[in-house]
């Protein structure tokens, strides 16, 4: 007799997360434009600290990320004791969740929110709570209209992915102050770099214990591949995160990585502004070709098509010229394809492609 094995509750419930292709069998010249990578890769300070930390793989790497921290800080001018590190912002998600967060508890998110919130909530046993947008912007009334004495967190990415659309600052504060006693509101940055001038909700931090702010290394800095992110809260959160963080999360070489992309403005800088440039470019191109999109604060634009036929139908004929993008089904928007913004070889020919696809070139 076989007995079964069973799954916490709510396990089941997770679809498995679909992993971007970076091929396309039978085409040489592939573009990948469908994870909000930065399409200059790391920067060059970053590669040379990755290399030298090479020297010291036998070592166990630090536990308290102190250096790292320090260098976070300095640049944010946040104070370094309130940020915790982990393997992508996921990982800092992910133990906001089971810190704080499990059955009968709510977790709140957009229903065009970032896939990790829903999984996550599941994966804790708690109860997924999806709220509708505004448009595809996030809608304050109706998150603080869904919270009940049982929300525990409630996850917003400002600016939002897929949708690329953020809330401004009276917004953020207003959901702050309304939240229910005992509920966290998490701000995700993971695309604030991406904002000139935007300190990513760090104010929002530090005007309010009920709020906490996560941002990563994947997007601006080139190092999605490396899995670094970090969050920044309250003296209480980081020190309950701190519990539950495995002590040795981060290797020694993502360490070293960080340390040496926090301090190389200059790349950031020039990812940011090429970025804001080739997406004012390729939106416009694209609404010539009738194509419309909102105005995104981040590294991609969302398309829109007439339907989840002609949004499928566009994706297969990107791919088929080595142009791969993301189809947003999963997000609860079929009639739409997410696109990073690439280099301006990418972008001309993403958009040259879109146009031929429009123009009903077989
Ligand atoms: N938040 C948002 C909104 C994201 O889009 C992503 C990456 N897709 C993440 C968090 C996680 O990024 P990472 O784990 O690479 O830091």
């Amino acid at each position: 007799m076989s007995q079964s094995i069973t799954p916490q509750p709510g396990i089941m419930e997770i679809a498995l997360y679909q992993g971007g292709a970076s091929k396309v069998e039978g085409v040489s010249d592939v573009v990948k434009l469908s994870s909000n990578e930065n399409p200059y890769g790391a920067g060059d300070a970053a590669k040379e600290a990755f290399r030298r930390a090479s020297h010291d793989l036998h070592r166990y790497p630090n536990t308290d990320h102190a250096e790292l921290r320090a260098a976070i800080g300095a640049r944010h001018g946040l104070d370094p004791n309130r940020i915790i590190c982990g393997v992508g912002s996921d990982e800092v998600l992910q133990m906001l969740a089971q810190a704080y967060a499990g059955p009968g508890d709510e977790v709140v998110f957009t229903e065009h929110g970032f896939a990790m919130y829903k999984i996550l909530a599941h994966a804790v046993g708690a109860t997924p709570v999806e709220v509708k947008e505004r448009e595809r912007v996030t809608d304050v009334e109706a998150i603080l209209a869904a919270c009940t004495p049982r929300t525990r967190l409630v996850f917003i990415a400002n600016p939002n992915n897929p949708t690329g659309t953020m809330i401004g600052g009276n917004e953020v504060a207003r959901l702050a102050a309304g939240l229910p006693e005992g509920a966290l509101l998490v701000l995700d940055g993971a695309y604030a770099e991406y904002v000139e001038g935007f300190d990513g909700g760090a104010a929002h931090v530090e005007a309010r214990d009920n709020v906490f702010m996560t941002r990563t290394f994947s997007k601006i800095y080139g190092l999605g591949g490396l899995r670094i992110g970090w969050g920044y809260g309250t003296q209480e959160v980081i020190d309950v995160l701190n519990r539950i963080r495995q002590p040795f999360n981060l290797s020694t070489a993502q360490i070293a990585a960080a340390v040496a992309a926090v301090n190389d403005t200059a790349h950031v800088e020039r990812s940011r502004s090429e970025n804001s440039r080739l997406r004012a470019w390729l939106a416009e191109a694209l609404a010539e070709h009738g194509v419309p999109s909102d105005t995104s604060c981040a590294n991609f634009i969302l398309a829109r098509f007439a339907d989840a036929d002609e949004a499928a139908a566009c994706d297969a004929f990107l791919k088929a010229r080595g142009l791969i993008v993301r189809q947003v089904a999963g997000y609860n928007l079929p009639h739409c394809l997410r696109i990073t913004i690439g280099d301006e070889p990418s972008c001309r020919r993403v958009a040259h492609a879109i146009g031929q696809f429009k123009a009903g070139v077989p």
